[in-house]
């Protein structure tokens, strides 16, 4: 059902009906259901750092191709926040690893 939201899960021991909102009209309906699958959504949590940090229109952190380094020296992103392409654990360790040894050499000179 496209722009909907769930606004209410309803049910005592299970689940058995969701109140959804159209998010164009506001109308409010419920609908009988018998299970929830929560998806959570691809905004990147950078809000904090948008006054410091460049990010892209989408708020992914920009970093320096290769590296994990940003607009400002010393400071280094790495995993979910600056990756809008794989987003998996194991990206994200790997690109975290990356920061360190950035963050160390940064330190070193
Ligand atoms: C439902 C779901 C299923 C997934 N399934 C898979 C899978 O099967 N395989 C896979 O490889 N990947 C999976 N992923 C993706 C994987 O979880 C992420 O890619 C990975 O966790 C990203 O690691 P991260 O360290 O970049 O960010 P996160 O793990 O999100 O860590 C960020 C941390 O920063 C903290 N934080 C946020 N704001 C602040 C702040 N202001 N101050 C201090 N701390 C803050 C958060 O609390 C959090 O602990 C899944 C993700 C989700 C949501």
């Amino acid at each position: 059902m496209l722009n909907h939201v769930v606004e209410e899960i309803k049910g005592d021991k299970t689940v058995n009906a969701v109140v959804l909102k159209n998010t164009k009209t506001g109308e409010i309906k419920e609908k009988k259901i018998d299970g929830v699958f929560m998806a959570i959504g691809h905004i990147p949590n950078t809000t904090v750092f948008k006054e410091q940090i460049k990010t892209d229109t989408d708020g992914y952190i920009l970093t320096e191709a290769g590296t994990t380094k940003t607009n400002i020296p010393g400071v280094f992103a790495c995993g979910d926040v600056q990756d809008k392409i794989y987003r998996q654990a194991i990206t994200a360790a790997g690109t975290g690893c990356m920061a360190a040894l950035d963050a160390e050499k940064f330190l070193e000179e």
